[in-house]
């Protein structure tokens, strides 16, 4: 349990649903006070009152303003601590107008609630102990998944899967920390032997836990955030066409004139399950047009900073200095050799690309089908299949930090056992990672931490 007291004495509401035009948008109002302040504003058809009803039913009604039927609505009533917040909970649905949600929330706010803050909701739900931290992020990260992935990730750790794999390993060493200073303090109890190296084992099998952990960050991440990826070659490659294969639609501009696409244009688009951040540049080459020049010189640095690279290629062309100068650029990222217009005669040789390259394709831009090989190579070469997105991942820069913390000084206890310093020091080390976890569960959370995780949530969740 996290060590921040909660009381609330505020009762809270907010449009729960986006602020648009659609079938129902519902005003959600959380606390002490939310079935009284509710009663004031709703009338069942039924004539009974929100206050007795029991939790988890619905009341068919309306919602009035000053004596005047704002919309027909119904109220679902949660009564703690069985509701999301832990708190007493009304959800007023009505009419998804714009203008009917606003009304229905103002008459809510001026019968009593106060206006709720980003992610306020589920941070209730967080201090009264109904989520942990990470199930709390993982509800952020489920509202903004783009793709099955990062979805499944979300999903999991909404379901508790990294709370429990990090509580575990918490809990390990706790047992550790506990029986290591309790041989320290009471020789003269009948405390067990430590055995060193028996400590030095389970010390290894968390830390290898933690390191597990952290590897799955990256992944998450592309799975989240998708991969930046940059397209390059020499003008008139058909790097447009590759784009615009990808995107699917017609957003470069296509044309036989060597060194048309000026612009880096940016997409994010899905091939397959993989979600690429793709920027389509000006060809690589040496130019004295200053508006090209401007292109190469982002297309270099794009080049460096991307982490996939697909570098476009004529096969019905034998290869020039500025194919040369791309195959030069290539570097340690994934870097995939795409020999395009196969379906021309080809004159290229592709035996020199293969010595620059790890990963050729063989394709031609104009097929949609070509696609589909170079979807299986990134999956492969990223070992994205691999990831097992329910057990448990690292979600965000903050969990990930804890993790590292945690991490080091695991490091630390392993080495001051090895250099045979006193079981104090190694007891110091491995309580600093303790710590380090329960900050990365919430278990051990200061107020303006809180805050900052909450505050990256929207109004109304
Ligand atoms: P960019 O300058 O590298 O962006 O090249 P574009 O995408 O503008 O393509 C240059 C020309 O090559 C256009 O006329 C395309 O239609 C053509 N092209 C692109 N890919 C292929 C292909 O696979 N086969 C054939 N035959 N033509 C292609």
């Amino acid at each position: 349990m996290n060590e921040i007291t909660f009381q609330s004495d505020t009762t809270i509401a907010a449009i729960a649903t986006p602020l648009s035009v659609g079938g129902i948008s519902i005003i959600r109002i959380s606390g002490e006070d939310s079935i009284k302040i509710a009663d004031r504003v709703f009338r069942a058809q039924s004539g009974v009152l929100l206050k007795d009803k029991k939790g988890y039913t619905a009341s068919y009604g309306a919602v009035f303003h000053n004596n005047k039927e704002i919309d027909t609505s119904v109220a679902v009533v949660y009564r703690a601590p069985k509701s999301y917040t832990g708190e007493d909970v009304v959800e007023l649905s009505c009419h998804g107008g714009i203008y009917v949600t606003r009304e229905v929330l103002r008459a809510v706010l001026e019968n009593g609630a106060v206006m709720a803050q980003a992610g306020e909701f589920t941070k209730r739900a967080f201090l009264n102990g109904k989520l942990s931290l990470t199930q709390a992020e993982a509800v952020v990260d489920m509202i903004n998944s783009q793709n099955k992935q990062a979805l499944n990730a979300a999903k999991a750790q909404l379901d508790g899967a990294l709370f429990q794999k990090i509580k575990k390993v918490q809990q390990d060493l706790l047992n550790i920390a506990g029986h290591l200073a309790a041989w320290v303090d009471y020789p003269e109890e009948d405390i067990p032997v430590v055995e060193e190296d028996n400590l030095n084992n389970s010390l290894q099998v968390a830390n290898n836990t933690i390191h597990e952990l952290l590897k799955t960050y990256d992944t998450g991440k592309i799975f989240k955030e998708g991969i930046e990826t940059v397209i390059v070659g020499k003008p008139n490659v058909g790097k447009s066409t590759l784009m615009n294969l990808l995107v699917g639609s017609q957003k470069s501009i296509v044309t036989d004139i060597a060194g048309t696409t000026r612009d880096i244009i940016e997409e994010t688009v899905m091939l397959g399950d993989i979600m690429l951040k793709l920027a389509d540049t000006a060809g690589i080459r040496e130019t004295d047009d200053t508006v090209e020049q401007f292109g190469v010189e982002i297309a270099k640095k794009r080049m460096d900073q991307a982490n996939l690279v697909l570098a476009v290629f004529d096969a019905s062309e034998p290869l020039t200095q500025e194919d040369r100068e791309i195959m030069l650029g290539v570097n340690e990222k994934l870097c995939i050799a795409i020999v395009n217009k196969t379906d021309l005669p080809n004159v290229l040789d592709i035996e020199e690309i293969k010595q620059y390259f790890k990963h050729v394709i063989l394709m031609s831009a104009k097929n949609a089908d070509s696609i589909h090989e170079l979807d299986t190579m990134i999956t492969d070469e990223l070992h994205l299949n691999e990831v097992d997105t329910s057990a448990g991942m690292l979600a965000n820069e903050r969990q990930r930090e804890c993790a590292i913390r945690a991490q080091q000084y695991l490091q630390e206890s392993i080495d001051a056992l090895a250099y045979g310093m006193t079981l104090d020091a190694v007891t110091v080390s491995i309580e600093m990672a303790i710590d380090a976890l329960l900050e990365l569960t919430g278990g051990r959370i200061t107020t303006a931490l809180v805050d900052q995780v909450f505050s990256h949530f929207c109004v109304g969740k």
